[in-house]
């Protein structure tokens, strides 16, 4: 079943950017494999699967633990700052930086492991009260402050898109986080390369692609659907 569902999204991405006449290598798949157990990441590790998206610290650090040491793990839940110093040198990306005070604590914690923390600054474009990230007008002076942290690479932004019915819908959302990033990038705001534009999820990352994205999180079309109630 993994194989086939993995089969599927592969060639849906192909599609994706083909009808944007992007390359292919222009898109990053990442594996959202929160709540799944270790043995159907070895599975997805078998078929090939290098780059696995987690969203809680422990569950993260508890597989990286366990599995192959050249898996690249993205951190793309929201992210305490306690909880920091536990992934800061393990993620190879965080998704998820929404507060000058978890930059902070990152550009800390990332001095303490003398290592370089790549984040992405989690952008709340659609103003969902129910959200983490920043609003996009406060983006550009957030990214200014924090691309002055000397352990800190801001790479880019990500946001994650309302749930609808049609993936239609969140096209326009899409296409504002891309033009925010061009924006950003006509600043050339020193220490920053905002290139990666992490959106699009099971639901709507076709049209994510096709807006643009340059990361896609995608965790019920490759694993099925997550069972919240089973203890990892
Ligand atoms: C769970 C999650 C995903 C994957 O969601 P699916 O709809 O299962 O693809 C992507 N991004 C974030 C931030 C998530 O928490």
């Amino acid at each position: 079943m993994l194989k086939t569902q993995l089969t599927e999204v592969e060639r849906r991405i192909q599609a994706a950017c083909k009808r944007a006449g992007r390359k292919r290598e222009e898109v990053t798949l990442i594996a959202v494999s929160k709540t799944k157990p270790i043995e159907v990441l070895k599975e997805a590790y078998d078929l090939g699967v290098r780059i696995f998206g987690e969203n809680k610290v422990q569950e993260l650090t508890e597989k990286y633990e366990q599995l192959p040491s050249d898996i690249h793990w993205h951190m793309i839940g929201h992210l305490q700052t306690n909880k920091v110093k536990y992934i800061v040198d393990k993620a190879e990306l965080i998704h998820s930086v929404d507060s000058l005070k978890l930059a902070e604590t990152i550009e800390r914690e990332a001095e303490k492991k003398n290592c370089i923390a790549r984040i992405l600054v989690e952008v709340n474009v659609a103003e969902e009260e129910s959200k983490f990230g920043l609003k996009t007008s406060e983006v550009i002076p957030f990214v200014d402050k924090i691309s002055k942290y000397p352990h800190i690479n801001v790479c880019g932004l990500m946001t994650i898109a309302p749930f609808v019915e049609n993936p239609e819908k969140n096209r326009p959302i899409f296409a504002d986080l891309r033009k925010l990033s061009v924006d950003i990038r006509h600043k050339n705001v020193d220490n920053s390369n905002v290139s990666i534009l992490s959106m699009g999820m099971t639901n709507d990352y076709e049209v994510a692609i096709e807006e643009g994205a340059t990361m896609v999180r995608v965790g019920t079309g490759i694993f099925g659907a997550r069972d919240y109630g089973m203890k990892m």
